[in-house]
């Protein structure tokens, strides 16, 4: 029998949220979550089965990974002590509304943008402020940014943004840095598919309160593994590593997380090949009458087109091909998301959605 009032029991601010449950249709072609679709680097998959055939598993993890750490310290020109590691991003994200949200304190956010923003700064009783987005142009609205910020705990912005794609220009960065006291978050998940110069990882030593995202499943190829990290002043990070939870980067994760981060040279050439087939897309795409893009920097592209819902599910039902469906979301009405997959991946997809424009 259900306890009849658990929604009374329930902590009030966590009434309400319903279980994250993307519901994936079985298909051949996924291209609904922005993974990396192509089979990791040979090399990197032998170092990844070495790394983890030695791992033992009866001992704890070392909790603060420290071994990644320096890894990713040595990669972006840090100290272990500007790095920490979490479950994926979303676990940082989770863990600096916990450490730095709260009552009577603000998120700033850009929608269309990514709602775990959002949902985690409502389970944390952070307030959130949308500054929304040009509704045309998707362009950020950067002097209402700026007056958000002036009395918020905390900014999010996306670089480049899911799911519209751009990237942030660093002058607004500058701006939220120079003219307000709030911590500012880069979200960077999706930036080794942008010009290799946009990452501000190189503010961190200069910039106190400015915190960049990365994480391992996008580029990294590793979506299923959870390693995400911060890179941030070190007074940021020691709060961080005060507060997680002590154990949730597992032992397989770190020496899997360190092994691919050793071998990133190995991945240049497959995310060479997802931009290149992403420019490819922007060409066909353009081809396809009704069809609206807009540019972007990332491993998907934002399409509006007429019918979108229906032009998903006609994909998913008769073509095994998934999609995300954006038509529901607000300011993103007729819009999806298609991650550029694989060269064969992306044929599939632009023959189905001829035959689609087509009439077929
Ligand atoms: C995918 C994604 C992340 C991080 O995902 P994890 O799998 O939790 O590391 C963070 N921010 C944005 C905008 C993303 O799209």
């Amino acid at each position: 029998m259900p306890l009849p009032d658990v929604d009374v029991r329930v902590r009030p601010a966590l009434a309400g949220f319903e279980p994250y449950d993307p519901a994936f249709s079985p298909c051949k072609v996924n291209l609904s979550a922005n993974e990396n679709t192509h089979a990791l680097p040979r090399a990197v998959r032998e170092g990844i089965a070495a790394a983890l055939v030695r791992t033992p598993l009866n001992r704890y993890p070392d909790p603060l990974a420290n071994e990644l750490r320096d890894e990713l310290a040595a990669w972006h020109g840090v100290a272990r002590e500007n790095v920490m590691v979490g479950n994926g991003g979303d676990e940082v994200l989770f863990n600096l509304l916990f450490a730095f949200g709260g009552q009577g304190r603000r998120l700033v956010v850009a929608p269309p943008c990514f709602e775990e923003y959002k949902n985690f700064a409502k389970m944390c009783e952070t307030e959130v402020v949308e500054v929304w987005r040009d509704e045309q142009s998707f362009a950020l609205d950067e002097d209402a940014l700026v007056r958000a910020a002036s009395d918020a705990a905390l900014v999010m912005l996306t670089s480049p943004n899911n799911p519209t794609g751009d990237l942030v220009d660093p002058a607004l960065v500058r701006r939220l840095l120079d003219e307000t006291d709030a911590l500012v978050m880069l979200d960077e998940a999706y930036i080794e598919f942008a010009d290799a110069s946009a990452s501000l990882v190189p503010w961190i030593r200069e910039n106190p309160r400015l915190m960049i995202l990365r994480t391992l499943s996008k580029a990294f190829a590793l979506a299923g593994l959870r390693c995400g990290y911060l890179i941030a002043d070190r007074s940021v990070v020691d709060v961080l590593a005060a507060i997680r939870q002590i154990y949730s980067e597992d032992v397989l994760a770190q020496a899997v997380a360190t092994e691919a981060v050793r071998s990133r040279a190995e991945f240049a050439p497959v995310v060479a090949e997802i931009v290149a087939e992403r420019g490819r897309l922007v060409e066909e795409f353009d081809r396809l009458p009704g069809v609206t893009q807009w540019p972007s920097s990332a491993n998907f592209i934002l399409v509006r087109l007429p019918h979108a819902a229906e032009v998903r599910a006609r994909l998913r039902d008769e073509f095994s091909i998934l999609v995300r469906d954006f038509s529901y979301a607000p300011g993103l009405s007729d819009c999806m998301r298609i991650t550029v997959g694989t060269r064969e991946e992306n044929d599939k997809l632009l023959r189905a959605l001829h035959r689609i424009s087509e009439g077929e």
